[in-house]
């Protein structure tokens, strides 16, 4: 490795540490998912917790052909499986609010040709088994993060016909230049970004839609939004004040839409990586919330098992916009992985919502905030709608009607 690339790492561990997950003195950091491979962004992210003041650095390292090795031989009662001490360290992770990062990248393909129940059953029983953790992140009781490393497997897909090097190469640069580490000093240029996604939610907020009415190709969509919807951006606050961006790079505002109140068709813009397997072309209809038909060319199948999850899967629990000419968009690189991809494109998510997304939401029952429209389920899935052609109506309570966005990009300036 030279030394241009270890400074570059570098940059990286540095603004997942101080703007990423904003790692305090006296805390714990636990590092998960993180490939085999990036050992290398692991140390430099570690050696930077510890400057800090980081007490202790944990690593939950993972190898995605093991998870194929597992569906290839094991016997089917392995996915009915999780080990007891792995979700009990996730979930006294919560309980002690250690900071949580995230390293994703690997192979988009990983488990194409395995099944699908099995995939979408092993998810569920993680799932439930770190329910707690999960809980607590929902609502950002601690500070956590989502980062990632060019695995030679993710690079060859995006980048095939190339020598493995070089496609890596070209991986890491454009994860590089999205994440927005080229400039001098990335730490200060991350702020400046995170305001000004915060002065768009902040007009989001001041209007307070009543609806969302989305038109494209394939697309003919209303959302209903809650009263006291929160439109957030880049920077959340744990209750303690720690200040931390939930994902390097981000270009999102967020919020709850109404889980009843979804009525029409949605097309997706791109591919839709779920678990090591890619659903592509794939559109949905909602009934009064609900998802009463999909249509997929590829991957129809883990999408059913998806939406079969439990009662929320088939319901929405996020409404983002992201412009069209964000930096990930423009790099036109289709990276096959959420964490870029959904940052690339206005999205939706199927699933549970976030409750800090809703006036007073970390504070309501789970009944309370169900009532309100917030929903509930085992699955959070990200799923990219937007494109140069999508526009977007708000919708006031008196019924005026306002362009939100054009042609894909913001119709408002801030
Ligand atoms: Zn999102
Ligand atoms: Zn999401």
């Amino acid at each position: 490795m030279n030394k241009r690339f270890d400074n570059q790492v570098r940059k990286l561990a540095d603004v997942a540490v101080k703007v990423g997950v904003n790692v305090q003195p006296g805390q714990r950091l636990l590092i998960r998912g993180a490939h085999l491979e990036a050992a290398p962004l692991v140390r430099a992210i570690t050696e930077a917790a510890y400057t800090a003041g980081a007490l202790y650095v944990d690593v939950h390292w993972e190898d995605g052909e093991l998870d194929k090795i597992r569906h290839r031989h094991a016997p089917r009662e392995s996915f009915e499986y999780y080990p007891q001490w792995k979700a009990d360290a996730y979930n006294h992770s919560a309980q002690t609010q250690d900071a949580i990062l995230a390293i994703t990248g690997d192979d988009p393909d990983n488990l194409v040709g395995c099944d699908p129940e099995l995939i979408n059953l092993e998810r569920k029983v993680k799932e439930s088994m770190i329910q707690d953790f999960r809980a607590v992140q929902m609502k950002n009781n601690l500070n956590w993060s989502i980062v990632s490393w060019p695995v030679t497997k993710w690079a060859e897909k995006l980048f095939p016909n190339m020598h493995a090097d070089e496609s890596r190469q070209q991986l890491w640069d454009a994860i590089f230049h999205t994440s927005r580490l080229h400039h001098d000093d990335p730490v200060a240029h991350w702020r400046e970004h995170a305001d000004n996604l915060k002065q768009r939610a902040a007009y989001m907020n001041e209007k307070q839609y009543r609806y969302l009415e989305y038109t494209g190709p394939g697309t003919d969509l209303r959302i209903g939004l809650p009263p006291g919807h929160i439109w957030c951006a880049a920077e959340s606050e744990t209750p303690s004040g720690i200040r931390f961006v939930a994902n390097i790079p981000t270009e999102e505002i967020f919020t709850v839409p109404h889980k009843d109140e979804t009525e029409g068709v949605v097309a997706c813009s791109k591919p839709l990586n779920y678990q090591g397997t890619v659903i592509e072309d794939f559109s949905l209809t909602f009934e009064r919330g609900k998802v009463v038909a999909v249509q997929a060319a590829k991957g129809q199948d883990v999408l059913e098992h998806l939406l079969a999850t439990d009662d929320g899967a088939r319901m929405l629990g996020e409404v983002a916009l992201v412009p069209h000419d964000s930096p990930i968009a423009q790099s036109d690189v289709l990276f096959y992985n959420t964490l870029f991809d959904e940052n690339a494109a206005s999205h939706l998510a199927l699933g549970s919502a976030y409750p800090f997304c809703l006036a007073g939401g970390t504070d309501m029952s789970d009944e309370d905030f169900a009532r309100a429209g917030g929903n509930k389920s085992l699955a959070h899935v990200d799923f990219m709608i937007g494109s140069d052609r999508l526009a977007i109506d708000g919708i006031l309570p008196d019924g005026t009607r306002e362009s939100v966005m054009r042609d894909g990009v913001w119709s408002f300036d801030i």
